[in-house]
């Protein structure tokens, strides 16, 4: 510790390494005001390799091509993530940005996206022209006001109303626009009858899960609650005898199916107990486990939970190799549906980078936060006691020529960061633009112009490592050899490459012939769209980002397509490019019906940032943005079966003066998502804030 000539007191020396959520998270707590509303006075440094904040969540704009924004994948946020935006909306409130600039305000920065797309085959294997179009209601309250979550057995109503509606919502047709079937009696009367059977089982259901409050339920509850839910799960199987070919009793089927087995499962398995303590189940096993039925096993809201994330072993994307961890899971599932506030989804309104780490970044810095740009992590040094770290070798990849590096550029007014360091700054700039060098590839030909050894007592008392799990093996070598804890950590905690790409159009959504807005089933809003065709199987349309974008020619429409990348691939950006090719040219006529036809697509629409220019339909394609996350810390973090417990805590990892942090350690909620990330940050450094409210 340092001893502060002002205060008298000590000044705790905090070394943060690496500027993903998970860190600045950490580093955004650390400098929050207490109780008392003093200010804590630690002295923090943020030591990042390249040239920005955000890690797998950090986008840059590309000067030479509109400004546009390049992320490393599609990124929304959830209406449940209440500790992720009770921080962003801290953040925007610090920020106090005038009222005329853009993202002036966090409501500014999010709004809601309630509709959201599947696309299923049917029995003989082909694709459905009539996808399922889910719309989800707007709720009372934003996201962050939550003050708590359910415990397993509190959403039994909810579950059960919920299948309700969805029946109720069938017979006033809402589920069923441009559906040709004309529904059977049978169909009539199975779903009438599930829907009594539903209701008299909310009887024993207990009350609605609502606003963090508990209410604990008898046993006896329980044991009606599950003969019931029992007796309705015969009913389901009758039902999928019945369906014939009729998709909306069916999709009612499969939610009510998933639904029975979920309330079973949480009776029998989870009472009194946390979400995770199935988490060594596979979660669609457990759900057959409680009765699920073998039809829904594979059914779009089942995919959709491990397409959402990534959650295939070796980045395969076939239903054998799709592995989620059954309690996390099944929080995942029910925080989705019954925990949020205003709308299931918050879509941000500038690139990730842009809309969260420029704010963070910002306010950090006006609150005395010091930032290393340019320091690479190489080794976290261990006591030979193994009980502290001792000392930190960091690589600098360049130096800057005076002052500060100042990472940011201003554009439309919004402070962003830029696709490339801003080389004019850097002493070593004209070396690394001959040399094409990217200072994020940890693999680059390109050396340390400098080496730092931070010491503990001297430059350090306490470390904060956000660098995510991918990276433990490369810069924890000695941890590793001295814990066992930590290399069980890394061989069972599993992570995934992931792709990513985006395409610009000179037309709009719906000149592209996007089937749900021309039908009007979108109820007006953008599409995301998922379940397609592997591994590019989600689609979002990201125009409300063409606002601050900076191109020369009209830009009607970006689309945003995303999905899991096999270890196999090579890691280049043909993989992307090419899977993207064969989605856009075999299967997107059936979401875009002008855009494509099978074996065609309209690559002269796509634009290229060059008026009057003549380019090929191909140049066109290639300059489109593609992007593999290959790089040890950018690889996705899986929520695999078998492997929560393996998760070291954040605060208790065997190391007394260390911290660790994001979506990949102990953190109560061990999904790969901002959310987890926020609370592992959080959970990390804890013990140093003693304001921090945690809502779980
Ligand atoms: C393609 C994709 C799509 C996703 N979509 C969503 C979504 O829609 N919603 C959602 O909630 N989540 C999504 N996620 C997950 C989300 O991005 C992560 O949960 C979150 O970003 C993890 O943050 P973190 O702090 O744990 O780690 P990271 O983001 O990995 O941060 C690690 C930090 O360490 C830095 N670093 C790495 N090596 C070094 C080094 N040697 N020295 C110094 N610094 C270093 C990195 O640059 C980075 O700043 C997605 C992830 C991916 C890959």
């Amino acid at each position: 510790m340092q001893q502060d000539s002002d205060t008298g007191g000590f000044r705790m020396r905090i070394a943060v390494l690496g500027g993903g959520v998970g860190s600045m998270t950490a580093a955004y707590w650390l400098t929050n005001p207490g109780p008392d509303g003093v200010v804590p006075d630690h002295d923090i440094t943020v030591y990042q390799l390249g040239w920005r904040l955000g890690g797998k969540g950090a986008s840059g704009r590309n000067a030479a091509m509109g400004n546009r924004i390049e992320e490393h994948g599609l990124h929304i946020w959830m209406g449940f993530y209440a500790n992720a935006f009770r921080m962003m909306r801290a953040v925007y409130g610090e920020l106090n940005r005038p009222a005329d600039v853009p993202l002036a305000t966090w409501k500014d920065a999010f709004k809601p996206q309630t509709v959201i797309t599947m696309m299923e085959k049917d029995a003989s294997g082909q694709w459905m022209e009539n996808e399922w179009v889910v719309a989800t209601p707007i709720m009372p309250g934003e996201p962050g006001d939550q003050t708590g979550f359910g415990d397993p057995c509190d959403y039994h109503f909810n579950l059960i109303n919920w299948v309700k509606e969805r029946i109720e919502a069938f017979f006033d047709g809402r589920e069923h626009h441009g559906s040709q079937h004309t529904h059977l009696d049978a169909h009539v009367l199975h779903l009438k009858t599930l829907h009594a059977a539903l209701h008299e089982a909310t009887v024993h259901a207990g009350e609605p899960h609502e606003r963090g409050k508990r209410k604990p339920k008898t046993e006896h509850h329980h044991l009606l609650l599950r003969i019931a839910m029992e007796g309705v799960q015969e009913l389901i199987g009758l039902g999928f005898r019945l369906t014939g070919k009729c998709v909306e009793l069916q999709r009612v089927l499969f939610l009510a199916d998933i639904a029975v087995a979920t309330i079973i499962g949480s009776i029998k398995d989870l009472c009194g107990k946390p979400f995770d303590a199935i988490d060594d189940q596979e979660w669609r096993s457990w759900l057959l486990q409680h009765g699920m039925h073998q039809e829904s096993a594979w059914c779009s809201v089942i995919r959709a939970m491990y397409d959402i994330v990534f959650a295939y072993r070796e980045g395969d994307a076939v239903p054998k190799n799709a592995d989620l961890a059954a309690g996390t899971t099944t929080q995942t599932m029910l925080r989705i549906y019954f925990d949020y506030y205003e709308s299931i989804f918050m879509k941000m309104q500038a690139g990730m980078g842009d809309t969260i780490f420029a704010p963070i970044y910002e306010v950090l810095k006006k609150r005395g936060v010091k930032f290393k740009f340019f320091h690479r992590l190489r080794e976290v040094v261990p006591s030979d006691d193994g009980t502290v770290i001792d000392a930190l070798r960091i690589g600098v990849q360049a130096t800057v020529k005076t002052g500060d590096y100042e990472p940011l550029v201003t554009i439309k007014k919004l402070p962003c960061w830029p696709s490339q360091p801003i080389l004019e700054q850097l002493v070593q700039g004209d070396e690394l633009r001959a040399k094409n060098i990217d200072l994020e590839d940890y693999d680059a030909d390109w050396s340390d112009v400098d080496e730092l050894v931070l010491k503990r007592g001297t430059d350090f008392d306490h470390v904060v490592f956000g660098l995510s799990i991918g990276a433990v093996p490369y810069v924890c070598p000695s941890l590793l050899k001295q814990k066992e804890s930590w290399r069980t950590m890394v061989e069972r905690v599993k992570v995934v490459r992931t792709q990513a790409s985006q395409l610009w159009f000179n037309r709009n959504v719906a000149d592209l012939g996007w089937t749900s807005a021309l039908n009007g089933r979108c109820f007006g809003e953008r599409a995301v769209f998922g379940t397609f065709i592997e591994p590019m199987d989600t689609w979002a349309d990201m125009s409300q980002l063409l606002p601050l974008e900076t191109w020369s020619v009209p830009v009607g429409n970006v689309a945003y397509f995303c999905g899991a990348m096999k270890d196999s691939d090579p890691a280049t950006t043909d993989v992307p490019r090419e899977n993207l090719r064969n989605v856009l040219e075999n299967s997107m006529y059936l979401a875009w019906t002008y855009a494509a036809k099978p074996g065609k697509f309209h690559y002269d629409w796509l634009i290229v940032d060059e008026p009057g220019r003549v380019v090929s339909d191909e140049e066109r394609f290639r300059s489109q943005y593609f992007r593999v996350n290959t790089q040890p810390t950018e690889l996705y973090v899986l929520s695999v079966s078998g492997s929560t417990k393996h998760r070291l805590d954040p605060a208790n990892n065997g190391y007394s003066n260390l911290s660790l942090a994001g979506d990949w350690v102990y953190n109560g909620f061990a999904i790969g998502c901002v959310e987890a990330a926020v609370l592992g940050g959080m959970k990390g450094v804890q013990r140093f804030c003693p304001g921090m409210e945690i809502v779980e």
